[in-house]
């Protein structure tokens, strides 16, 4: 097997991968990009790993008039920008001590230091420049197999990083083969080591549950991670009952949805979220639990809460969508309220105006919007001739 894609072809990675090879360097394709592209799906990003020191990668690059970019200099990594395109270099390393959250590193001249300090033996896999693969691990069976396990053994290496716990469902979500269910023996170290996860920075934790719950399928995952008790573990008072079932109404993929379908968490204390995920959580939290009906939220705030409150309240009250649902949300989404305050002006002002203002609002969006301008203006004691 080789990697065949365009990004491995393209000039940006050519020229780069020739900056080591012309200085007499080893360089290769690891993580992500190689496990992507013998898998068939995007790349994110592309990785490389090197035996070269990153003050050397340093000055190669800007000798070949690439940008360079010291991003994590001090644990080995370099953003070497060729054509565009941003290479993210690490140098081998090798763990000497390990706390469960961070490493200590040093240097390695090995590739397979390299390899036996990452995670999965998926993950484990590297590609020269041509595209040739190299396997130290022998992680291409458990690709082809679509099995995520553990690089050695699965206890120690959780033990290591806690974070790992997470990574595996995660990546079980996204590549796995959920109808050979996930790995027993890296499953049962999950399960094992679930104090460790109390170690981990909220910023992690939340970042790879967001992931997790952006894969396309994530049920089988998360039902494992439910019964290992991690999802408890991590978010007390979890249940995935409303979860499965938003799984089949949703209309788009979202995270921030599913995970208000798996309950009612102080998000802000136990994910740290961003501002605008915090923000759409409450929202959604608030409406799926509101009166508001669905042609109301769909006019104030857009098609896609619309959507997925209607896809929320389906799960909690588990009954099935209305099927005028999608003509009601298109039309309330366009809908445009035809009195303004000054139409008003002459007969209200201050709060009165205000207040008027939302009862007419109100009637409108309770008629279905079609409560005419006239008719309205009638409601507030004007002829609407005006
Ligand atoms: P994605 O497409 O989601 O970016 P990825 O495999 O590139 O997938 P990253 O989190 O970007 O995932 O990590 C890049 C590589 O670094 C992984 O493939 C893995 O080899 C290694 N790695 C990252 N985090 C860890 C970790 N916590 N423990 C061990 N290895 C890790
Ligand atoms: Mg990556």
């Amino acid at each position: 097997m080789r990697v065949t894609s365009s990004w491995i072809t393209s000039s940006a990675a050519t020229r780069l991968m020739s900056m080591f090879s012309n200085a007499g360097e080893e360089a290769f394709f690891v993580g992500g990009c190689v496990r992507n592209s013998l898998m068939n799906v995007p790349v994110s990003d592309l990785d490389v790993s090197t035996s070269v020191r990153p003050e050397r990668v340093m000055e190669l690059a800007k000798a070949c008039g690439f940008n360079a970019i010291p991003t994590g200099i001090e644990h080995g990594t370099v953003t070497v920008v060729a054509d565009g395109e941003p290479f993210e270099i690490t140098t081998f390393r090798k763990d000497v001590e390990t706390d469960g959250r961070r490493a200590v590193v040093v240097f390695s001249d090995r590739l397979e230091d390299d390899a036996h300090r990452r995670d999965f033996t998926m993950n484990a896999l590297y590609a020269r420049a041509d595209g040739t693969i190299v396997d130290p691990l022998v992680g291409l069976p458990d690709l082809l197999a679509r099995r995520v396990r553990f690089i050695d053994d699965a206890n120690q290496r959780i033990r290591e990083d806690y974070l790992r716990i997470l990574r595996f469902f995660r990546f079980h979500a996204w590549y796995g083969d959920d109808d050979a269910g996930l790995d027993p023996e890296g499953l049962a170290a999950c399960a094992q080591n679930i104090e460790g996860l109390s170690n981990l920075s909220k910023e992690r934790v939340g970042a790879e549950l967001i992931k997790l719950l952006s894969a396309s399928e994530p049920e089988r995952a998360v039902a494992a991670m439910d019964h290992a008790g991690v999802l408890n573990a991590l978010l007390p008072g979890a249940s995935t009952k409303a979860f499965f079932l938003l799984t089949s109404f949703e209309h788009s993929v979202d995270p921030i949805v599913r995970l208000a379908a798996l309950g009612r968490f102080d998000v802000a204390k136990i994910l740290r979220l961003s501002k605008q995920q915090g923000r759409q959580y409450e929202a959604l939290r608030t409406y799926a639990e509101g009166a508001e009906t669905i042609r109301e939220i769909a006019y104030r705030e857009g098609k896609k809460m619309a959507w997925d409150v209607a896809a929320l309240r389906a799960a909690f009250f588990e009954q099935p969508l209305d099927a005028s649902l999608s003509a009601e949300i298109e039309k309330a989404a366009k809908a445009k309220f035809p009195v303004s305050a000054q139409d008003l002006m002459a007969d209200f002002s201050g709060p009165a105006l205000g207040t008027m203002l939302r009862d007419l609002e109100r009637a409108w969006i309770e008629s279905g919007f079609r409560l005419t301008y006239g008719e309205l203006m009638k409601k507030a004691g004007r002829d609407g001739s005006v």
